[in-house]
């Protein structure tokens, strides 16, 4: 169970309300379902995944999660929506995937396991949460030195609001009436002062472009609406001689 709170149990229920339907490629997920080799990709950044540990914070039904997992990545994923986990768990049980899925806060595994994995990700969690800069300290804090951290989000300028708000919620109907909230996106540069102040270099922004009408995501310069960021943990010191 967890202790933090850092988390809006109004926004754990909405996702929950999905639950059912998380890994129905048309459902109201399919924007998630088409971003995931492009997130996939954009973390092997931090070369192979095979036998590395990895942790994904925010996991949902475990969509990158099993993608990190099919790669050879030994992986634990957090959320606090214990119908979303149950969903995950019973998909890595007939996709035949090992996967360790946990009921708990990214604050409170920090707090027990620091410094436990080669590599973090988060993805399209931090603009859902009370305070984003606490989760990023978590993540700063699960990896290693030498470790790597990968977060996509959403970003706060107009073009978000027309084609993530507008646009995605109420002219094209691809997600539910109400799931973002304008003021919860993260700049870009704000991500990375957190980062900063958590010990993390920003090794990479990337923009994570995709167009509803094509269906087709990929990582492009333009990192307007949505987004993704690379940070490492610089590797420790050598001892002084
Ligand atoms: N990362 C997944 C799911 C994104 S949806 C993917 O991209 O495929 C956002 C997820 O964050 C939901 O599953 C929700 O339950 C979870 N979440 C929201 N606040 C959280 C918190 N404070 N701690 C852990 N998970 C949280």
């Amino acid at each position: 169970m967890t202790e933090t709170r850092n988390v809006d149990p109004a926004e754990i229920a909405r996702f929950q309300a999905a639950a059912s339907r998380w890994w129905d490629p048309a459902g109201e997920m399919r924007p998630l379902h088409e971003l995931n080799p492009v997130r996939l990709e954009y973390v092997e950044r931090a070369g192979s995944l095979a036998g590395r540990a990895v942790i994904d914070v925010g996991c949902g039904g475990g969509l990158l999660a099993e993608a990190m997992a099919r790669r050879g990545a030994r992986v634990t994923a957090l959320d606090l929506a214990p119908d979303l986990l149950e969903v995950a768990r019973l998909h890595a049980l007939e996709s035949g995937t090992t996967i360790d899925y946990r009921l708990e806060s990214a604050e409170d595994h920090a707090a027990r396991h620091p410094e436990r994995y080669d590599v973090a990700t988060c993805m399209e969690m931090l603009e859902h949460v009370p305070d984003p800069a606490q989760v990023v300290a978590a993540l700063a804090a699960l990896v290693r030195p030498g470790g790597h951290v990968f977060v996509s989000t959403i970003n706060r300028t107009p073009r978000a609001y027309l084609h993530a708000v507008i646009g995605a919620e109420y002219v094209l109907r691809l997600l539910p009436a109400g799931t973002h909230t304008y003021d919860k996106f993260i700049r870009p540069s704000e991500l990375s002062a957190w980062a900063r102040d958590s010990g993390l270099a920003t090794a990479d922004v990337a923009g994570l472009d995709y167009d509803p009408f094509s269906r087709v995501a990929r990582v492009a310069t333009d990192a307007r609406v949505n987004y993704l960021m690379h940070f490492t943990k610089p590797a420790a010191e050598p001892p002084p001689r």
